[in-house]
This record gives structure tokens, C-alpha cells and sequence, in this order.
């Protein structure tokens, strides 16, 4: 049996690889990766700067790690779609294994290609804990809160051991030709190599794990807030590209961390991440509209001034600033910091948050279409929040709660670095604020009534018509 072990992307590492394994059991296997023109491109990757850094990072690594166990990772230029047919045949595959992707673009091209196969094409669980799609309620209807969902998600949940990575992989077939092409580097690609990132690949990713597990994670439920500490697992890229298994994250928090209420409040953002994956297998159409269908059409202000000064950050909202700063210059934001700096962009300058997810989808290296859209419309009021749209962050009060000494806004904001702590949130406070940065650019208390108004008018419509 010729089994052709596809990696795309989000499954880039060798521990816990359900369709590794599922062909390691069978036979001979030809790990191959597929290089897209549409993402290997200079025009496109430029586009994604962060990720794609992470990528090939990640990629050569499991080049190097497939390399070390024996065999070979094969990569060949082309679009899937037409690519895996044509080397099936030549190649003589018996059957194709992959991980499955929630992605409705993902789905759709996995149909595509199953119809296109002669063979069978595979797909294993491992992107999420529980198979999308799988966490029903009692009517059978797919959940559209949290708490509910990951109620009826913990019940019965038994996620089964991690798999052992393999320790000999057979080198693939000598007959599997092709115009094989090593991994770009980011010079051919045109991007220029940003340092600030996290590394890519399946050790750095361990590597990361094990820090926080062995720092962080024992104080994870009261620091995780805190945008001036180090609080966070920062494991969200790995579980994006691959190069962890949710899976083995969830066991070893469970095992080795002995702080239940570290343990209790980590894993309840793990079922945020599927959460937010069951979301978008269940309602594809979000990546296009709102959740709540009542706000199609809201009025969303086209304010080009307002939008630049988000993106560059010069707000004069210094936590605001400091997150948007944060995410072109490291490819990551701390999530209060994209939770203030989100509401900020959709309530207070009524800016479309479909706008800012975009620009998020481009600058973080996490970037991920079901956790950034969840992420966005909670935060827009648009989405799955039990307290919608009258949630409002005041940007100065959060500041003063989640970075007390306004350590985070002072590393990203050079501007304020001599500022008192006690004004560092509000400088416009000072009787001498800085020359050299800008006042708000809206004021909160009128900011607030405006979208209340705006969005209580726009939503009681339906009931007046
Ligand atoms: P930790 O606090 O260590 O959490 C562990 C893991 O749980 C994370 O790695 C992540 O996979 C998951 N997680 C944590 N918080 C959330 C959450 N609120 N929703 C869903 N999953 C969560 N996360 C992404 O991975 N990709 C995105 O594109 C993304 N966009 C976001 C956009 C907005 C507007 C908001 C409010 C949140 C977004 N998040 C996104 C969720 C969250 O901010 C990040 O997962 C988190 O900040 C990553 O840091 P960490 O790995 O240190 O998280």
C-alpha cells in the first residue's frame, strides 16, 4: 500500500499526526507538501508578512525533522486542486491522508479534490479537540453561545493520548518523480525577515510550551489579563500552523500543571479556540456577515482619517496605540489588547469590523479565519456575546486595570515613556502633555452615546417597520 501523506500548512509537525501514523501502519509513505503559487508568491506573501515567515520557518523545520527519521518531504510547485490528481496517477498512490480543515475555502477544496481522486482521500481529525461540527445540544442544533457549548463540550470528553512521533519514516518510492523544489527562502519571496517573531517550527514551538508550563501557566488565571506581564502561553501560531497538537497542549496543561484554577481558566480559552472553530464549520457565511443577522446593513461610518490613525496607531488612545503598534511591529497582540483596541475601532470610531479583521488577518502571525472572525465580532457586538452590543471598553479604565503601571503602553509608545503612571493612560490629562503625540482623536463619553444611539435606532428599525 502507497499511501501520499499530505501536509497543508496546519498539521506542520510529526508528534500527534493522525495521518502519519494511519500510513506508517500500511506501508510505503511519500510525505509531500504542496507550494501554491496563489501563497508562494513574492506579490501574495508580502501581503502576509508574519505568517508566512512563520511558515517557511516551520516548514524547513519539518523538512529538517522528516530528514532525521529517514525520509524525505517532497515539495512540488502547483494548486492542489490540479497537482494531487495528476500525481496520484503518476506516482501510483494507493490513498491520500491528511488533517481536515474547518476553513469553508479548505472544505471546498477537499471536496474538490475527492471527487477528482480515484482513490481514497483520507481525512483525520486534529485541527480541534472534538471533530467540528460534533458539539450539538439536546435539540441537535449547532450552539451559538459559549457557555452552553462548552458545557455540552466537556461532558464525556475524553481526548485520548497524544500519538508518539514516529522514529524511522521509509524514504518515499524512487519511482515518486517530480519537479521537486526546496522550501523559498523569504529573500526570494521579498519579504524582509522581521526578528521580532516568534520562531517557527516544532521544537520552538516544545520549547515554548515547556516555559510556560513550567512559568507561566501556574498564575495563568490571574495574569492573563494583564498586558504588562508575560502571562500568556503564546502558543497561538503553533496551534495555527500545526507545529503543536491541540491535543498534546490540552494533556500536558492537565498533567503537569497542578493549579486547578490555572488549569480551569486555561482550558476554558482552548474551548474558545473550538468554540470559535465550530462556529465557522457550522455558519461559513461569517467570514462574510454578521452572526447576528439584525446587523446586515448597519451603518458603519467610512471615516478614512479615523480608520489611518487606528492602523498606524496614533489614536491618542495610548492602549489602543500600543496594540496597533504591537501588531506591525511582532506579528501579535495580547488578547485584552485586541479585545480594547477591536471595540475601539467598531464602537467608538464605528468603523466596519470586517475591516479590522482584515487587518488583523494580515499582521498576525496567528491569523486564523475562525478564531480572528469570532474574536471580531464579539467584539463588534455583531457576534456571539451574551451581552452584545451595549458593551463598550473605555480604553482609559481598561489601561489603568490590565497595565497599572502602563509598562505595555510605554513599551510601544516611545512618546509616553516619561510620563507619570498615574497619567500614562489619559496624557491628555497632564498639565504639559507630550508634543509628540497625538490628542484623541474622538472623546470617549461622546463616542459612547453616538454608537448607542446609531446602533438602539439602527436595531429597534425592524420593530417600527
Ligand atoms: P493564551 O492565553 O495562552 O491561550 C491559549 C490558546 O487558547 C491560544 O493560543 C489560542 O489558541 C486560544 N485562545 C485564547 N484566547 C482565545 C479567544 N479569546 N478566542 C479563541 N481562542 C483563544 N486568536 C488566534 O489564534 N488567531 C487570531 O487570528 C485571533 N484573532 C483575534 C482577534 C480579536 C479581535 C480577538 C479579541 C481575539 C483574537 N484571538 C485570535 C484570540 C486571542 O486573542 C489569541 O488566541 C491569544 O491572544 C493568543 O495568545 P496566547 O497564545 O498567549 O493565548
Amino acid at each position: 500500500m502507497r499511501t501520499l501523506v499530505w501536509f497543508r500548512g496546519k498539521d506542520l509537525r510529526l508528534s500527534d499526526h493522525a495521518p502519519l501514523r494511519a500510513a506508517l501502519s500500511l506501508g510505503e509513505v511519500v510525505p509531500l507538501f504542496v507550494l501554491d503559487p496563489f501563497f508562494f508568491a513574492a506579490e501574495r506573501a508580502r501581503e502576509l508578512p508574519h505568517r508566512i515567515q512563520f511558515l517557511l520557518e516551520s516548514l524547513r523545520s519539518l523538512e529538517q525533522n522528516i530528514a532525521a527519521v529517514g525520509s524525505r518531504l517532497l515539495c512540488v510547485p502547483g494548486r492542489s486542486v490540479e497537482l494531487l490528481p495528476k500525481l496520484v496517477r503518476d506516482w501510483r498512490v494507493d490513498r491520500v491522508v491528511a488533517q481536515r480543515w474547518v476553513e469553508p475555502f479548505g472544505r471546498a477544496r477537499d471536496a474538490e479534490i475527492a471527487r477528482q481522486l480515484a482513490v481514497p482521500f483520507e481525512l483525520y481529525e486534529g485541527e480541534t479537540l472534538r471533530p467540528p461540527g460534533s458539539v450539538l445540544s439536546g435539540g441537535g442544533e449547532p450552539y451559538s453561545v459559549f457557555t452552553p457549548f462548552a458545557r455540552a463540550f466537556v461532558r464525556g470528553f475524553a481526548p485520548g493520548a497524544p500519538l508518539p512521533k514516529p522514529q524511522r519514516l521509509p524514504l518515499p518510492p524512487a519511482d515518486c518523480r517530480a519537479e521537486f523544489v526546496s522550501v523559498p527562502t523569504l529573500a526570494e519571496l521579498e519579504i524582509e525577515d522581521n526578528p521580532r517573531l516568534v520562531a517557527g517550527g516544532e521544537r520552538a514551538a516544545r520549547t515554548r510550551m515547556q516555559a510556560f508550563l513550567a512559568n507561566a501557566a501556574r498564575h495563568y488565571d490571574t495574569d492573563r489579563d494583564r498586558m504588562d506581564k508575560d502571562g500568556t502561553s503564546r502558543l497561538s501560531q503553533d496551534l495555527k500552523f500545526g507545529t503543536l497538537s491541540v491535543r498534546t497542549l490540552w494533556t500536558r496543561v492537565l498533567e503537569e500543571l497542578n493549579a486547578p484554577k490555572a488549569v480551569a481558566a486555561f482550558c476554558n480559552e482552548l474551548l474558545w479556540r473550538e468554540f470559535s472553530h465550530d462556529v465557522l464549520w457550522n455558519r461559513p457565511h461569517v467570514l462574510r456577515r454578521p452572526f447576528r443577522p439584525e446587523f446586515e446593513g448597519f451603518p458603519w461610518s467610512r471615516d478614512e482619517p479615523a480608520w489611518r490613525s487606528w492602523v498606524t496607531g496614533r489614536t491618542g488612545y495610548p492602549i489602543v496605540d500600543a496594540a496597533q503598534r504591537q501588531l506591525l511591529a511582532e506579528g501579535f497582540v495580547h488578547n485584552r489588547a485586541r479585545m480594547i483596541t477591536a471595540s475601539f475601532l467598531t464602537k467608538h470610531l464605528m468603523i466596519d469590523y470586517r475591516r479590522g479583521e482584515a487587518h488583523f488577518l494580515k499582521y498576525l502571525t496567528d491569523g486564523d479565519w475562525a478564531q480572528n472572525n469570532v474574536g471580531w465580532q464579539w467584539s463588534a457586538g455583531t457576534g456571539c456575546d451574551a451581552q452584545p452590543y451595549f458593551r463598550i471598553f473605555n480604553p482609559v479604565t481598561q489601561g489603568k486595570r490590565f497595565d497599572p503601571d502602563g509598562e505595555y503602553v510605554k513599551r510601544w509608545v516611545p512618546e509616553l515613556r516619561n510620563v507619570p503612571a498615574r497619567h500614562v493612560h489619559a496624557p491628555w490629562t497632564l498639565a504639559s502633555p507630550p508634543t509628540d503625540y497625538p490628542a484623541p482623536i474622538v472623546e470617549h463619553a461622546w463616542a459612547r452615546t453616538r454608537y448607542l444611539q446609531v446602533a438602539q435606532s439602527f436595531l429597534r428599525r425592524d420593530r417600527v417597520r
